[in-house]
């Protein structure tokens, strides 16, 4: 089945604007009305990772989720915004990242995690259950509102990804454990298949580049991109960054299992044609993948000199823990008031990046690594 994705250039976030590229790209699709009934529950599911303000680029911008939930009200839905955040309540996340106004101002619930249900998955995946937030279940039908930013561990986040956030809170974290670096892709690909979002959109206007998701580089794209299926959107916007999908390991999993969405040449660009939207020198993070076949004793020591790896910078360490709290490897102590890292524990997944609200978690290189990429 050939799958659609629609490109709309949008160069800032004047409302108007974003209002107008969000309704063309959905209309592109064949509009909410196909895929919304009268008076049904709509999860807005925007990206609210962290408690960061809308400049930074960390959160999906607020003016597209006014425009989304507008938009899903004309059509009859009854929106809710819902994220779970990886620190920090989604109130407090929502109030800091401007969500919380848009959404007093259209009248939309910012609704906090409540209880966590159970999902059992199909005999076929290789995870047999996912615990998720029952605001997800909750809805009749899901609205995904990713930000375009990279990410140290997936290379990535896009549509795909986002949805890692239906995972409450710190239960996130044991992901990290239960999968492994190896199975990571293959865990957010289930996941994705189990709660199917009926529609993403994505904030493409100002991505993230550089070390994302949380402390990368504010990037402007100026693009507004949507589809049904989040596969297909993640495949096109790889090509409008320029990059290869093999270096994003959701997309290289759909190749895998051979999924709808993964291959371009299946799918339906509509809008502005890919070369016209496609950005050029999109800073990739500092990362490589550390997961080769090597006996675990060899791996420990090479890793050091062969991979990246986190490390705290003192000097803009606040001491708010959060780090200490979320990783999922118990790698991080704090001794004598400070965070260290003890890196036979550390898995690499970079969580501790990604939480840092003062932008302390740095990347370091392996010393074989700095050699050869000079
Ligand atoms: S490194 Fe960042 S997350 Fe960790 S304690 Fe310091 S400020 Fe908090
Ligand atoms: S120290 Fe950071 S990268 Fe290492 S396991 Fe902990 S959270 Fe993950």
């Amino acid at each position: 089945m050939r799958q659609l994705v629609s490109l709309i250039r949008c160069p800032d976030y004047d409302y108007k604007s974003v209002k107008r590229a969000v309704r063309d790209s959905i209309e592109l699709l064949g509009g909410l009305n196909s895929i919304i009934q009268g008076g049904e529950k709509v999860l807005l599911k925007p990206n609210l990772l962290s408690p960061k303000t809308v400049e930074k680029a960390v959160t999906t911008h607020p003016m597209v989720v006014k425009a989304i939930g507008e938009l899903v009200k004309e059509a009859g839905g009854k929106p809710y915004i819902w994220d779970s955040p990886s620190i920090g309540s989604t109130t407090w996340v929502a109030k800091k990242s401007g969500i919380s106004q848009i959404a007093d101002e259209i009248n939309i619930p910012v609704l906090e995690d409540k209880e966590i249900v159970t999902l059992n998955a199909p005999k076929d995946f290789i995870f047999t259950s996912f615990e998720i937030a029952k605001n997800v279940l909750d809805a009749d039908l899901i609205i995904n509102i990713p930000k375009l930013k990279t990410h140290s561990m997936m290379t990535l986040t896009l549509a795909v990804k986002n949805l890692f956030g239906v995972i409450p809170g710190f239960r996130k974290a044991r992901w990290h454990l239960i999968a492994g670096n190896k199975f990571f892709a293959r865990m957010l690909i289930e996941l994705y298949l189990l709660v199917k979002p009926k529609l993403n959109i994505i904030d493409g206007i100002v991505g993230m580049e550089g070390n994302g998701p949380g402390n990368g580089i504010p990037k402007k794209i100026g693009l507004i991109a949507a589809s049904f299926n989040a596969l297909a959107l993640d495949r096109v916007l790889v090509e409008v960054l320029n990059l290869d999908p093999e270096i994003v390991p959701t997309l290289k999993e759909a190749k895998r299992s051979d999924l709808e969405g993964w291959e371009l040449n299946k799918i339906d660009i509509m809008g502005y044609p890919i070369d016209s939207v496609k950005t050029k020198r999109f800073k990739l993070p500092e990362h490589m993948d550390v997961q080769w076949g090597l006996p675990r004793p060899i791996k420990r020591v090479l890793k050091d000199t062969v991979t990246v790896r986190p490390y705290i910078d003192l000097k803009l360490c606040k001491l708010c823990k959060s780090c200490y709290d979320i990783c999922p490897g118990n790698a991080i102590s704090i001794i004598d008031d400070k965070p260290i890292i003890d890196y036979n524990e550390c898995i690499r997944c970079f969580c501790c990046q990604e939480v840092c609200p003062e932008g302390a978690v740095k990347i370091k290189k392996g010393l074989f690594l700095k050699i050869f990429s000079h």
